[in-house]
């Protein structure tokens, strides 16, 4: 395959544009053509798509967000949307396709491959670091560092006035970020979904290690167990102490990509944009133990991904 399209879909990540530049320069370095598809799916159908240069992604390293743009798409759920995606691309010789998203771009790069035999190859491309069969996904580094930085503020306000200090934090369904903020934040208590709690001992054990002489105390909420400004409520009435509820939202998708995300992001690219090239399909493309991992699409969607549990007993272990 020499001509390929690249797009970013569902929630933005730091570190798509890295990735999206490394497949745009991997594909002209390899002789091949590549096209940007702008907003997801959607540009696609809207046929918003332009043949790209190594110039057109210039000083985009750097950058947040995703220079190609992003959207949620209606249309590209149906089957009939889907068809009208493949013409589209089929117009203008688009062969195969680099899908950059979360775990809904995902599922329909999947129906669209499945049902067109266009092939796609997948990138991780979420905060979240939700997807199965990688333990990184595009953007996690940057969002769990935004995370930290927020925390060493509030830790300095929590311990100035002695007060309970909750943080909720994304995720949707993981408590990846969650678990992170608690280890590299050193919060006291951190609520996840993949692990039950009673909100009545978490009360209990605040209380009684204030009475032990602790000074403040920081919770990470997971969003994925509910909001932060509810259980925030619930333990200032519980406890009778002073609770702030932070709930740091979309400012945890933004900024600069770390290093990290920077480095990971462009071997990923590389790496989607080669095996198209080389006609492969349905695979995703992620880090199992620090290298490069090929990942069967369908597997990467319809399996959950398990919380390490090393990292929650790590938690546990060093309030
Ligand atoms: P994310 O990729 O971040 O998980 P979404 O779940 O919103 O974000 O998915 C992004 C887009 O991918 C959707 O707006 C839709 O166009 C497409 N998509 C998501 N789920 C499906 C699905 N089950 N079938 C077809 N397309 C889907």
């Amino acid at each position: 395959i020499k001509n390929i399209g690249v797009l970013t879909s569902g929630g933005d990540s730091p570190g798509m544009n890295a990735a999206a530049r490394a497949v745009v320069r991997t594909v002209l370095y390899e002789g091949g053509k590549v096209w940007g598809i702008y907003d997801g799916y959607r540009g696609l159908l809207d046929e918003k798509m332009e043949e790209l240069t190594s110039r057109s992604v210039a000083d985009i390293l750097q950058r947040g967000g995703t220079f190609l743009g992003t959207a949620r798409c209606k249309r590209f759920m149906t089957p009939e949307g889907r068809m009208e995606a493949y013409e589209n691309m089929k117009k203008r010789g688009i062969e195969g396709l680099v899908v950059i998203g979360g775990d809904g771009s995902l599922r329909g790069a999947s129906k669209l491959s499945a049902e067109t035999g266009v092939p796609i190859v997948g990138l991780p491309g979420t905060i979240d670091n939700d997807v199965w069969g990688t333990d990184y996904t595009i953007g996690c580094d940057t969002a769990a560092n935004t995370i930290i930085d927020a925390i060493n503020k509030l830790r300095d306000t929590a311990s100035a006035h002695s007060r309970i200090a909750v943080v909720e934090v994304m995720g949707r369904r993981c408590g990846w970020l969650a678990t992170l903020a608690g280890i590299a934040g050193g919060a006291e208590v951190v609520l996840i979904p993949e692990r039950e709690f009673d909100l009545d001992d978490v009360c209990a054990n605040l209380v009684k290690s204030y009475e032990n002489g602790r000074r403040y105390s920081l919770v990470v909420v997971a969003e994925g167990v509910g909001s932060g400004i509810d259980i925030g409520k619930y333990i200032e009435e519980k406890t009778q102490m002073d609770v702030r509820v932070s709930v740091l939202g979309h400012i945890q998708r933004g900024g600069s990509p770390t290093v990290q995300d920077r480095v990971k992001a462009s071997q990923l690219g590389e790496k989607a944009a080669l095996a198209l090239m080389a006609g492969q399909t349905d695979v995703v493309f992620g880090f199992n133990k620090g290298k490069v991992v090929a990942i069967n699409l369908h597997d990467a969607i319809t399996n959950k991904k398990p919380l390490d549990p090393e990292y929650i007993e790590l938690a546990d272990m060093l309030v």
